[in-house]
This record gives C-alpha cells, sequence and structure tokens, in this order.
C-alpha cells in the first residue's frame, strides 16, 4: 500500500500547531524519509523498527503487555469489547468453517469420553428448556423422511406397530380421546356462541342436557 507523504512542516511550526510530529522531507541518518517525533527528533520509521526489534528479543514481555493492554481496554469498554470479540470470533468462523467445525465435532467427541454424564445433562437441560424446537424438528425430520422415502416410511409404521402392538392401540385410543374432546368442546363453543345470542335479544333459552 503507497500512501501520500506528509506536507512538509517544520518542527517550530508542527509545535505551534500542537501537533506530535514534523516532517522535513529529508532522510534520516538511516535513509528513511519518514516523520519524526517533535519531543524527541526521533524518525518514526527507526522508532518502528526499535519497537519490533525490541518485541522479538522479548516477546514474553511484549505479549504480557498486549494482554494487560488488551485487559485494561475490556475493563473500560465492556460492551465494546464484547461485540468486538463476537466479531472477531464470527469472522474467523465464516473464514475457517470446515477446521471449526471439525475442532467442534473433536470435542464433542473428546467431552463424550470425559464426561459423558455431563454432556447428557447438558443435552437433556437443553432439551426441557426447547421442548417445542425439539418436537419440531422432529416433525420436520420425519416429515423429510416420509417425502424422501414413502413406502419405507409406512413399512417402518407397520413393523414398530407389530412389534409395539399395545402401545400402539394406546396411542390410538388417545388420539381418538383427543379427538374426541376437541369435538365436544367446538360444540360447546359453538352453542355458547347460540345461546349468548339469544340472551341479547330477550329470550334465554338454555340447551343442553346439563
Ligand atoms: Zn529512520
Amino acid at each position: 500500500m503507497t500512501a501520500a507523504p506528509p506536507d512538509i512542516i517544520g518542527r517550530d511550526e508542527a509545535r505551534a500547531l500542537g501537533l506530535k510530529r514534523f516532517f522535513t522531507g529529508k532522510p534520516c541518518r538511516r535513509g528513511h524519509v519518514a516523520e519524526r517525533g517533535v519531543s524527541n527528533l526521533e524518525c518514526m520509521e527507526c522508532s518502528r523498527g526499535r519497537s519490533r526489534e525490541w518485541r522479538a528479543a522479548n516477546l514474553k514481555k511484549a505479549r504480557e503487555r498486549a494482554r494487560e493492554r488488551a485487559r485494561k481496554y475490556r475493563a473500560a469498554n465492556p460492551k465494546k469489547a464484547r461485540e468486538r470479540a463476537r466479531e472477531r470470533a464470527r469472522k474467523y468462523r465464516a473464514a475457517n468453517l470446515e477446521k471449526v467445525r471439525e475442532r467442534e465435532r473433536e470435542y464433542g467427541r473428546k467431552r463424550r469420553t470425559t464426561n459423558p454424564g455431563r454432556v447428557k445433562e447438558v443435552r437433556r437441560a437443553w432439551h426441557a428448556a426447547n421442548l417445542e424446537k425439539v418436537r419440531e424438528g422432529a416433525r420436520e425430520r420425519a416429515r423429510k423422511y416420509r417425502a424422501a422415502d414413502p413406502e419405507r416410511a409406512r413399512e417402518n409404521r407397520r413393523r414398530w406397530r407389530a412389534a409395539n402392538l399395545e402401545l400402539a392401540r394406546e396411542g390410538e385410543r388417545e388420539r381418538i380421546l383427543r379427538y374426541n374432546k376437541r369435538q365436544a368442546a367446538q360444540r360447546r363453543a359453538g352453542r355458547a356462541g347460540s345461546e349468548l345470542k339469544r340472551s341479547r335479544t330477550g329470550r334465554l333459552v338454555i340447551e343442553g342436557n346439563h
């Protein structure tokens, strides 16, 4: 990336304007044509080079300082820091999707062997808190399965029914009961509506056998 060179501005003029840097256009003794510090006359390119060298020679300390700076930033700007972290994670995930997924799968495998109880517990808690989602997911999978292979789905149902006859009959009875209840509720609602209409017109008629 090439940037336009800064405007020529002498040290005194820069100081008078309250600037921290000035620029003469003349090379430093190492040949950099760069801005210099108003307070210490140091060439910025030399300064960056010294920082890099120091960092390379003091990697551990440099990392500690960076961590400390980041910690202070997070403490002073918690919301912004969280947003930035999320954004970084999102970008990293998008750029390394396969790697991230493989790592997540690997993590899941490890957790299931090292702490199967905890994994099951978390899954149960999630299911309990998202029952509707879980049921909808199961319904959706079943729908897809039936659509993809209706003959096999029917055959599966037949086989399951034959192996679980009592349970299947119980389920059917329950469905019929639920159906009858719904029908009865609808009839009651219909009657209540017509009773209300009649009582509004002044004729109070109570229907039904109660
Ligand atoms: Zn320099």
